[in-house]
């Protein structure tokens, strides 16, 4: 249950902003918002969601403190949001924990996952810190090493999303056959893949708000196609590895390695510009709670990232060994702390992204003639 000083705060601005409805040409949240007239939990869950926390109704608010009414759906939202996070997650004190210590939660995980890798790989026969190799990781980290944990972690961070997603799909009062759709499906998945509404966006940094809407937009994109790279290269490596049997150190021109570079620095570029603008915001309208949460996923970002690339230079060197362990733990830690932090907002937004594209087309079907 939304606690109950949160509920009356969302129905508040709810009411307000029905009642104005000025902004209705900023995004989905004020479209969807006109076809409602009360708003329950689920309601302020879903559009909680597909807010994507541009501000820019904030700015343009009449009603924003100092007036009584003190409206500020940014802020609101992003609260909503932090509830819904720990309500929909699987398990549950997995997401208070990084809610809570965010970056402390990241790098024990990361000593932890070390520890234990780098014990399991010398109990069966790995050589960390052999001088002479060829850059074939599997004789450092043994096969099995590396399989039962990106088994595990991958399993059980599958899971906990699918699970989250579910949930949040039935609190937004949708039943899982709606999920069967493949028209609103493609027409959401275009307004994932084009960061649909990243248009608007007065952050209130101190860029002209054009130029910083453009930069917010570019840094999205570097850090969601720098994400989708890398794990085109994974893939593409696995294939290499397994189906090609090719064991050696790939070559720079190969595609795996050319994929990873870009991915790398996009998810160096992205995150890091992310936090920059961050830092720039009006605190008046940023829930400072999440800020661990933000914190610990651009670092782990931005660590595998540097690791990866650093693993790419010095992939036959005695550095291997340790660097491989060390990148390895950032991205298993990324993969368990996926279905917590910030990168379910992505989950959420896009489960939000998709009942707006339904609820669009009902209204098509409510107003067609007979
Ligand atoms: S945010 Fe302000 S201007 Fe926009 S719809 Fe709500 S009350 Fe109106
Ligand atoms: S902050 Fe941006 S995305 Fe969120 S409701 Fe306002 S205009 Fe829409």
């Amino acid at each position: 249950m939304l606690p109950a000083e949160l509920l009356e705060e969302g129905q508040h601005l709810m009411a307000v902003c029905n009642s104005c409805r000025y902004c209705e040409g900023f995004c989905a949240v004020w479209q969807s918002m006109e076809t409602r007239s009360i708003f329950e939990e689920k309601d302020l869950n879903y559009l909680a969601n597909l807010c994507h926390n541009c501000s820019e109704c904030y700015y343009s608010c009449q009603y924003s403190p100092p007036h009584e009414f003190a409206i500020n759906p940014p802020k609101t939202f992003a609260r909503l949001r932090a509830y819904t996070y720990e309500l929909y997650a699987w398990p549950r004190p997995m997401a208070t924990a990084f809610h809570k210590n965010g970056l402390k939660v990241t790098l024990l995980m990361v000593l932890i996952l070390v520890a234990v890798m780098s014990s399991a790989s010398f109990l069966l026969g790995g050589r960390l810190f052999m001088t002479v190799h060829d850059g074939n990781f599997y004789k450092i980290v043994p096969h099995m090493v590396m399989s039962v944990a990106f088994a595990v972690v991958g399993t059980f961070s599958a899971l906990a999303l699918l699970i989250g997603f579910l949930r949040f799909w039935r609190n937004v009062g949708e039943s899982h056959s709606t999920l069967a759709s493949p028209g609103a499906i493609a027409t959401a998945a275009k307004d994932i893949f084009t960061l649909v509404n990243l248009d608007n966006g007065g952050d209130g940094c101190s860029y002209p708000k054009e130029k910083s809407s453009e930069a917010l937009k570019w840094f999205h994109h570097a850090t969601f196609y720098g994400f989708l790279s890398c794990f085109i290269a994974t893939t593409l490596g696995a294939f290499y590895y397994f189906v090609l049997g090719q064991h050696g150190a790939p070559a720079f021109t190969s595609l795996p390695v050319i994929f990873g570079t870009i991915g790398g620095l996009g998810l160096i570029v992205g995150p890091i510009g992310l936090w920059i603008m961050m830092q720039r915001r009006n605190e008046e309208i940023v829930d400072k709670s999440q800020n661990g949460m933000d914190l610990s996923f651009i670092v782990l970002l931005v660590a595998i990232s540097i690791s990866g690339l650093l693993l790419l230079v010095l992939r036959q060197t005695a550095a291997m060994g340790s660097l491989l362990l060390i990148h390895l733990s950032f991205v298993m830690t990324l993969f368990l702390s996926m279905p917590y932090g910030r990168f379910v907002h992505g989950i959420y937004r896009s489960g939000a992204l998709l009942k707006w594209s339904l609820e669009r087309s009902r209204q098509k079907k409510v107003k067609a003639p007979a």
